[in-house]
Parts: structure tokens; sequence; C-alpha cells
């Protein structure tokens, strides 16, 4: 399956008003966590939190829901939370840990504890991994470079970064700047050429914004653990929900872009290996 296993798709968006405001879209991973933190079902959550560079993210334990909510809005550029897991178990001694992740970082999160080398303490104290969809990521130096060189603006005065409709976007001095992706081709991470998986296949619940109206997520609930607490969250009236059907571009497009992905990725690896280079594909 293009978009892997899962067990339904919605749309969806969080009903605080708070969330919404600064979330980057339907503000589902703030919501899901906060919630799961409020439930007692995770103790805290490793998220992309804020750091003294604006749009640089670093690893934060978040163990309220104001740090949750201070971590919200997509940052195009690495945030190693995988890295905060260990201190969130070893410094932070939490026995059940959630966390948001991009499909890579799943991949390295599963595989640990698949096979958890070094990392038997923590194989069983991941509760809730919300994925978020990526089709490439930027080292922080390149974004900066295009946003300067080509943008004509900085980090620094930006307000939210976007990309959509076929542009990266940023909003800076209230005014909105659209860059064409091809123009941002050759910044991406090299790695990024070779990745599968567009729709974090190995979440617990994955979502992003393609499929979905503005202000609105795309949501696949996968596992039963994920399942569960959505549903729950639906149900209480932090979330709430339409019919894929119902919206527009829906399913469609995000199965096309997955495929466009995996297509790729399968020819960047076969050229690779042709090649003689190691590729993990
Ligand atoms: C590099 C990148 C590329 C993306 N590409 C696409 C795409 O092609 N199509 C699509 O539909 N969606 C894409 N997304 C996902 C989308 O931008 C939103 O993150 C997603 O829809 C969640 O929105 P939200 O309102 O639910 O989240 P919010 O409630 O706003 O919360 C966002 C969460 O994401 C975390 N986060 C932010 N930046 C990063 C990061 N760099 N690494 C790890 N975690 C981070 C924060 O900790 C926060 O918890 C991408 C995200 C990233 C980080
Ligand atoms: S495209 Fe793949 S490798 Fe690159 S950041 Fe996104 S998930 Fe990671």
């Amino acid at each position: 399956m293009v978009l892997g296993t899962y067990k339904e798709a919605v749309s969806a968006r969080a009903t605080d008003k708070q969330i919404q405001k600064v979330s980057q879209d339907g503000g589902i991973v703030t919501a899901l966590l906060s919630y799961a933190l409020d439930e007692g079902i995770i103790e805290g959550a490793v998220v992309a939190g804020p750091s003294e560079e604006l749009w640089k993210p670093e690893p934060l334990v978040a163990m309220t829901s104001d740090e949750i909510l201070s971590a919200a809005g997509t940052k195009y550029t690495f945030s190693p939370n995988v890295w905060a897991l260990k201190k969130a178990v070893r410094q932070y001694g939490l026995e059940k840990v959630g966390t948001v992740a991009i499909p890579c970082q799943l991949q390295g999160i599963r595989k640990t504890q698949s096979y958890p080398f070094g990392t038997r303490f923590l194989a069983d104290k991941l509760s809730l991994i919300v994925g978020i969809f990526c089709m490439e990521n930027f080292p922080f130096a390149s974004l900066e470079t295009f946003i300067s060189e080509k943008m004509k603006s900085s980090p620094e005065v930006t307000e939210k970064m976007d990309i959509g409709k076929g542009k990266f976007w940023i909003n800076a001095l209230g005014e909105d700047i659209g860059l064409p992706l091809k123009e941002t081709h050759g910044y991406e991470q090299a790695g990024c050429n070779i990745c599968p998986d567009y729709t974090a296949e190995l979440a617990d619940v994955s979502t992003g914004s393609v499929g979905s109206p503005d202000g609105w997520s795309t949501v696949l609930k996968r596992t039963e653990a994920g399942i569960s607490i959505f549903d729950q969250a639906v149900e209480v009236g932090i979330i709430e929900t339409k019919s894929m059907d119902d919206v527009k571009p829906g399913l469609p497009l995000l199965e096309k872009l997955a495929q466009g992905k995996k297509d790729n990725a399968k020819k960047e690896s076969d050229s690779r290996r042709e090649l003689g280079l190691p590729v993990p594909f």
C-alpha cells in the first residue's frame, strides 16, 4: 500500500483556538500529545522545541502542555528528536514517552524497538509516536541561504514557513513570499533523495497537510494504540473530523505524491547501486 498500513483516513483539526493559532495545519500533533499527557497515557513528549536561533529547532523533553505548544509549527530543518528519547528515559526517568517524528526518524525508532542493541531501556517505553508526512528536508545553512539569496529575506523576520502548491513559502514582515520548488532543488539533504516513505508509515498515527483544506490535516490512523488515543480525543471534543470523501483534494493527491516519492527513491537507489555505492533500501 502506497500510504502504508492504516485502518482509517480522516480530515481533522484541533478545536482549541490557541492550538489553531500557532499550529502548522490542523494542530493534530500538538492536540494529540497534550491530550495523551493530560490523560496520563504519556508522562512527557520529545518535540522539536525552540532554540536561541529562530527556525533552528532543538529537541525538547516537554513535561507540560505549554511546552508541547511551544514546539508547534513546522521547522524545515533537522531536529534530532531520536537522540532526546534517551534523555527522556535516563535523565527525566519517564516510563511512558510520546514523540513526534518524520519518516526517517520513525525508521530509526522502530529499529531500536525491534533490535534494541544498547537501547533496551527505551524499547517498551514509547507509548505514542505521531508521525508527520515529509517530502524533503534542508540543512539549516541551506535554508538560510535560499531564504536570503533567492527570497531576499531572512529566517529572523519570518513568522511562518510552509510548502504547498508547488512553492516554498515564508510569511515575513506580513508579506507572503513564494519560491518555486524547482529553485530549492539542490539545497535539500542528499539522503532525502533515496527516502521512500512520505506518510510516516511506521507511526501510531500519521498526519500532514496534503489532502485536506487549509487549517485542516489529513490523518492516517494506524496502530491500536494510535487509533484508541485519536478516537478518545475525538470523543471528548479535542479534535473534530470530516470524512476524507467530503474534502478536496482528498486521498488521491496524497497517494500520487507518496507514489512519486517511492518511484524517485527507487530510481536514485538503483543508480547508486550501479555505481557500487551502499544503499539502505
Ligand atoms: C521537514 C518537513 C517536511 C514536511 N513535508 C510535508 C509534505 O511534503 N507534505 C505534508 O503534507 N506535510 C509535510 N510536513 C508536515 C507538516 O508540515 C506538519 O508538520 C504536519 O501537518 C503537522 O501539523 P500540525 O498542525 O498537526 O502540527 P503542530 O501542532 O503545528 O505541531 C508540529 C509538530 O511538529 C514537530 N516538528 C516541527 N518541525 C520538526 C522537524 N523538523 N522534525 C521533527 N519534528 C518537527 C514539532 O515538535 C511539533 O510538535 C513536513 C514536516 C517537516 C518537518
Ligand atoms: S525526506 Fe525522508 S530522509 Fe529526508 S527528512 Fe524526510 S523522512 Fe527524512
